[in-house]
């Protein structure tokens, strides 16, 4: 009966992950430790390096916030009261607002939308986006046709006018010119959105954040249901320019002087969004280069596209500042909160939006019935509260720890360099990459890379026979992901390094029995 009832849920999963020893109940979750149900029926202690997939900053069951939880649920905190006053999502934004000013040393407001995962976020932040973009077309149009009227009614209708820049005569007729504009404005208006994203990037898996992830089985079956991005290579500053080069579209306005009209180019508003992880995540823990950055944030503003910074995974503190692009120096138009700001407790997402940019209209047109309930956004309100306690003291910890763990990561890789090719990440969001392995003398571990499938056999090892969990990333299957707890202590840590050196022995010396001896 067990079983299938299993087979109902995530059947073909379960039966991929118990391959490798990883279809492991958890029966009960505290700090950095998650409690496996052994045989005998006793927990048995895991120290965990995935970390929700990095929701939890804080760890598992954080006291202070159950505590929290238990309170609002015990005083009979109203947790669905849509279009009422909410003290609590107000408070979060405030506060949000009081940290990003700090880190980035600016002083305009961004306005909150809370939404109820991470892939819902980057949606209102694409839907914020594009509203905004047809007000900017409907602007520039209305704006064009002010300009085409009024040198019409300047008594310039019957004058002719240097259409050369049209691909008509110099000396062309006012009417002849103003209709060309008027159709090639129509098709550049028709043009659009343009969204731009990284590869290697990861944004979600819903219909229209799908397509923004860049990994090809996520998103390739589901292009036909919503707007394609165009995918630029991470930390290359000139690709990026060409791709906004490429995108470019031009719409032409008619400008008048006091004695004659000219013909000049517009860039058309098409471009909806640029969307950047400040360190990507599921892309194999790739933190961007200041100078990739500071060229994100110039070709943002010069071709006037919002840049949306995904902080779902890399944000609430993790890699030693709240936002990670504070520390790239990249300010963004949006910022994308989800994960760890929910404290491990509760599900929510919360999206930025500079007051530059911000379109109140937008309130009236998207909503969720879960989003902003009173429980999450109390919750995210103790979160902040926990972070920004004693003057920002767990950034400090994310930032020791993180350091803490980057050397001992560092030295396993010295003592087998031709098995891990590569640390890097930032603060306690950190990767370990692994180098080809077909000459490695292990076949089993050669033949699972080359299905993808390396990182899971590695897991399932240092599972069982170090008691680590860990996964590797969604989109880079040689990259182990490491994205514990602040709470995570020196011994968890040498038991990482410990289990990474076994699994690099038995790799160098071909050992396929003692891979899965477990
Ligand atoms: N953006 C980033 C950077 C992420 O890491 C993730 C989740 N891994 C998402 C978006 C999607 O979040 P969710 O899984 O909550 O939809």
């Amino acid at each position: 009966m067990t079983s299938e009832v299993k087979e109902l849920v995530d059947g073909v999963l379960h039966r991929a992950t118990a391959e490798v020893g990883l279809d492991v109940e958890y029966v009960r979750a505290r700090g950095n430790t998650v409690f496996a149900r052994g045989r005998d029926g006793t927990g048995v202690p895991v120290a965990d390096f995935l970390g929700g997939y990095g929701a939890l900053l804080l760890g598992h069951n954080h006291p202070d916030l159950v505590a929290h939880l238990a309170n609002l649920l015990a005083q009979e905190t109203p947790v669905l009261v849509q279009l009422s006053s909410q003290p609590a999502a107000d408070e979060v934004v405030r506060t949000l607002n009081r940290v990003l000013h700090r880190e980035f040393d600016v002083d305009e407001p961004y306005f909150g939308v809370f939404a109820n995962s991470g892939a819902e976020g980057i949606e209102v932040a694409l839907k914020h986006a594009e509203f905004d973009r047809g007000q900017r077309v409907d602007a520039m149009r209305a704006e064009i046709d002010e300009n085409i009227g009024a040198a019409l009614s300047a008594g310039l209708a019957g004058a002719t006018v240097d259409g050369s820049v049209l691909g008509l005569p110099v000396g062309s007729a006012v009417d002849e010119v103003v209709e060309e504009i008027r159709v090639r404005n129509a098709a550049a208006f028709a043009t659009g959105p343009r969204l731009i994203a990284l590869s290697g990037g990861f944004h979600g898996k819903l219909v229209g954040s799908g397509q923004l992830t860049h990994n090809h089985d996520y998103r390739s079956p589901f292009a036909s249901l919503a707007a394609q991005a165009t995918f630029a290579p991470a930390n290359e500053p000139e690709a990026l320019r060409a791709v906004f080069e490429d995108a470019r579209v031009t719409a032409y306005d008619l400008r008048i002087t006091e004695t004659r009209a000219e013909v000049v180019r517009r860039d058309a508003p098409v471009f909806c969004a640029l969307l950047v992880e400040p360190v990507q995540g599921e892309g194999g823990i790739v933190p961007l280069t200041a100078e990739f950055a500071k060229q994100v944030q110039e070709l943002g503003a010069e071709f006037g596209c919002p840049v949306v910074v995904d902080e779902i995974q890399s944000g609430t503190g993790r890699t030693g500042t709240f936002f990670a692009s504070a520390q790239l120096g990249l300010l963004g138009d949006y910022y994308v909160l989800s994960k760890s700001i929910g404290g491990g407790l509760a599900k929510l997402s919360v999206t930025l939006v500079r007051a530059a940019r911000y379109r109140p209209e937008f309130e009236m047109v998207h909503s969720s019935t879960f989003a902003k309930d009173g429980l999450s956004t109390s919750v995210a309100a103790a979160v902040l509260e926990l972070l920004e306690a004693g003057d920002g003291a767990l950034y400090r910890v994310a930032a020791e720890r993180g350091r803490r763990l980057s050397a001992a990561l560092h030295e396993v890789r010295a003592e087998y360099p031709e098995i891990i090719t590569d640390v890097r990440g930032l603060g306690l969001l950190q990767g370990v990459e692994f180098g080809d392995l077909s000459t490695s003398g292990s076949t089993l571990a050669a033949q699972l890379q080359a299905q993808g499938q390396f990182g899971f056999l590695a897991s399932g090892f240092l599972l069982h026979e170090h008691r680590i969990r860990l996964f590797p990333t969604g989109s880079a299957p040689n990259t182990l992901r490491l994205e514990p707890s602040v709470q995570v202590t020196d011994e968890e840590i040498d038991r990482l390094a410990t289990g990474l050196r076994a699994l690099c022995a038995l790799l160098r010396a071909g050992d396929d029995q003692g891979l899965t001896a477990f």
